[in-house]
């Protein structure tokens, strides 16, 4: 889940590798902005910006074709001047009366340019505009099209900086009706009508991927005069879901996802897999050294795992639970039989801090049962790595535990049969599979752990077909967590409140939000938390955000793991699987930001331990209707599951989070649960279509491979190369 990529997690190939093959007809969507007309350095990095592009710069034609409008303006309205109405957004034709420059010492004084029909006047308003500009535009005596907001005081009406002003004959310059994008600072909706329309031109006519008769049935239109008709809508029914030009291309994404889940999963299947069964003695050393006893869904997935792993084929599975359900544990014990079978396994975190958290959390068990681990991260280097590396191969390490470095080109293994991915979201398919590669004969059992519970239809297209097991009910001994909904402007009597848990021996986490457009406003919000909170506390107030340095966010981890420090202020960097017991305090600022499943696992930071824990959630005014409901859920349960029904729930009614969600693949057009039957369509695309024709060579195929590499599932196409 959280968002915050870590510098040192890559999860794209470079873009050399990735465009290797790509057909040739999609090179023109997939060329730098800057190649069109009036895109120059400068609006090119705007646009990179705007689009969200990799490292900042760079965005590509394909980016801004899927940068969709999330509104229409309508000028189709022609009143008379005597008609319009206040507010209303209307398109006068007028002749142009009489000018009023500012007076030559009050610059701050609107130039008025007065316009007349039959019925009325109105008024021009402008501020700050050159003189000669207005004069040019607007000739006395002349006919203009003026389109813009109208205002009305009683009888004086007023456009104040019309949209367009425009001679006759040039009318149909006038867009009727204007897509609305969402800007960011320095693009204008008319730089972007403009240059939409340079790059919809350059839309190749593309084969057909989907089934004739869907497309028939549906009344669908090709993939391009679809993509067309979203940037240019013919009225408000075409912004709709339910648009057609929406469904096909959503229909389009999900057939790409789950075509390349297919792929991948085929890939799985085809290479054989080995039976790895564990005489239990390892297990057996582990369960004596555990300070409790498995749960019942903890042993219920154990023994799925274990026939998966005893079965002659590769496993590909999925552990779904909770934060704090204990995961780990499965992990270890199921890492224990690959050893036990005279193999390897490793486990790997998307983090620093949760790669060293594991180990520490599994090096005294493995002590205990004779397993030999070891931690393997970006910052093991030099001589030390070169030594790890030297081990592993060597097989004289039993479980190797790291982060994205265990899958670096020039990790080997003796004997890997076991790779365990924690929460998983944070890793691209292609990194599974670079992992799973590293087994003999690439015949590496694959556990997926996540700690966000995802709803069905979100499990489909991301997971596809993977099997699942599920962590449903939390260790014994656990208490409901207190949560309560909290004005910032009761932070001192918050403030009051957890100064007398500390005297009692709490410890508090105190996050803050990462703001996306800023990590410095990010950084500064969280700093002069900290410096607040320090004024009270002292110097048992810790603080760690997204750049502080690996050793040194261990440090402080690390003193507030071990109670040194009594308070944590963080930015979201406090991982999902941070494990801190004694933490029995969360409070969250700016709780309206984040999103529910974020907030869950906020949350589920505390009541880890035995011992009461509550959550507070501070929270600015107004809330948003859907960000009242998320704190009102959170309220209400936590069950995660049901908290991520809820969230798909909310999302799809529309609003836009501040933050990107766990477990959200990041659609572009396809948007759940309201596309649940387009996602069935897909599915039923994809079977029909890889049952014909396995290796995608007919006509139907090769249009797919279109889609695969237009929706940038890249590398289900390198499965497919590679056999
Ligand atoms: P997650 O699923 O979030 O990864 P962890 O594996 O970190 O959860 O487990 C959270 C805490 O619960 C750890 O301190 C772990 O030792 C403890 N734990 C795990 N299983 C049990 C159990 N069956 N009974 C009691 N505590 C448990
Ligand atoms: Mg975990």
């Amino acid at each position: 889940m959280v968002v915050e990529y870590q510098q040192d997690v890559q999860d794209d190939p470079p873009a050399g590798e990735k465009s290797g093959t790509r057909p040739a007809l999609l090179n023109p969507l997939f060329a730098d902005v800057g190649s069109l007309e009036g895109v120059g350095p400068r609006y090119a990095a705007l646009l990179g910006k705007l689009l969200d592009a990799p490292g900042g710069g760079g965005a590509r034609i394909i980016d801004l074709l899927w940068h969709l409008p999330s509104g229409l303006t309508d000028r189709r309205a022609e009143p008379s001047i005597e008609e319009t109405l206040q507010g209303q957004l209307a398109t006068l034709r007028v002749r142009v009366k009489k000018h009023f420059p500012s007076p030559p010492r009050n610059s701050r004084a609107p130039y008025r340019v007065i316009c007349e029909d039959e019925t009325g006047e109105i008024e021009l308003i402008f501020f700050h505009t050159e003189r000669a500009y207005i004069e040019r535009q607007l000739p006395v005596g002349e006919i203009r099209i003026l389109s813009g907001r109208i205002e009305r005081y009683g009888q004086k009406l007023q456009m104040p900086h019309p949209d367009y002003i425009l001679p006759e004959e040039q009318r149909d310059k006038l867009p009727e009706l204007e897509p609305v994008y969402p800007l960011s600072q320095g693009v204008t909706q008319k730089f972007l009508y403009k240059i939409f329309t340079q790059s919809l031109a350059r839309l190749p006519e593309m084969p057909e991927w989907l089934d004739r008769k869907l497309i028939a049935s549906r009344e669908w239109p090709a993939f391009g005069a679809s993509l067309r008709a979203l940037h240019r809508p013919g009225g408000e029914a075409e912004m709709e879901l339910n648009a057609l030009a929406r469904m096909r291309l959503a229909c389009d994404e999900l057939f790409a996802g789950q075509l390349a889940l297919a792929l991948l999963r085929r890939r799985f299947r085809r290479t054989n897999g080995r039976s790895v069964v564990g005489d239990g003695r390892i297990a057996a050393r582990i369960t004596a050294a555990l300070p409790f006893t498995l749960t019942r869904s903890q042993q219920v997935a154990l023994s799925e795992i274990g026939d998966d792993m005893g079965a002659p084929r590769r496993m590909l599975r999925l552990l779904q639970g909770d934060v704090g359900s204990g995961k780990t544990v499965v992990g270890l014990m199921a890492m224990a039989r690959a050893v036990e079978a005279g193999a390897q396994a490793a486990m790997m975190a998307p983090t620093e801090i949760l790669a060293r958290q594991h180990l520490e959390t599994i090096a005294p068990l493995a002590e205990a049962a004779g397993l030999r681990a070891a931690l393997l991260t970006g910052r093991e280097k030099g001589k030390t790595r070169a030594r790890l590396l030297e081990a592993l191969a060597g097989g004289e390490i039993d479980i190797a535990i790291g982060t994205h470095a265990l899958f670096q080109p020039d990790v080997a293994f003796a004997d890997l049969a076991l790779a365990i991915i924690d929460e998983q979201h944070r890793f691209g398919v292609h990194q599974r599979f670079a992992l799973q590669a590293k087994g003999k004969n690439g015949g590496t059992d694959i556990l997926v752990m996540t700690a966000t519970p995802i709803p069905r239809t979100l499990q489909m297209t991301h997971y596809g077909d993977m099997d699942v097991s599920k962590l449903t009910e939390k260790p014994a001994g656990r208490k409901p967590i207190l949560t309560r909904a909290v004005p910032i402007d009761r932070l001192e009597e918050v403030i009051g409140g957890i100064g007398r848990a500390r005297q009692e021996g709490a410890q508090i986490y105190w996050v803050c939000p990462l703001v996306e457009t800023s990590a410095k406003v990010d950084l500064a919000a969280a700093e002069e938390r900290a410096a607040h909170l320090r004024q009270y506390f002292g110097d048992t107030v810790g603080l760690v955000h997204g750049r502080t340095k690996g050793a040194e966010k261990d440090a402080v981890m690390k003193e507030f793991a071990e109670g040194r420090l009594r308070i944590l202020v963080a930015t979201t960097v406090i991982e999902v699987g941070v494990n801190v017991p004694a933490a029995t305090i969360m409070v969250i600022e700016h709780a309206e930001r984040f999103g529910l499943a974020q907030l869950h696992q906020l949350r589920g930071r505390v009541g880890r331990g035995a011992a009461q824990s509550s959550c507070i959630l501070l929270y600015n005014t107004p809330l948003t209707e859907t960000a009242h409901a998320r704190i009102d859920i959170l309220r209400q349960t936590e069950d995660g599951f049901r908290i991520a029904e809820e969230d798909l729930r909310l999302r799809g009614g529309g609003e836009i989070l501040g933050t990107k969600q766990s477990g959200d693949p990041g659609f572009r057009v396809a948007n759940l649960p309201f596309d649940e039957d387009l996602l069935q369509a897909a599915r039923d695309q994809t079977k029909y279509l890889l049952a014909r024709d396995p290796d995608l060579t007919s006509e139907q195929g090769k249009a797919a491979r279109i889609c695969l590499y237009l929706f940038e599932r890249d590398e289900a196409i390198r499965l497919l190369r590679a056999g």
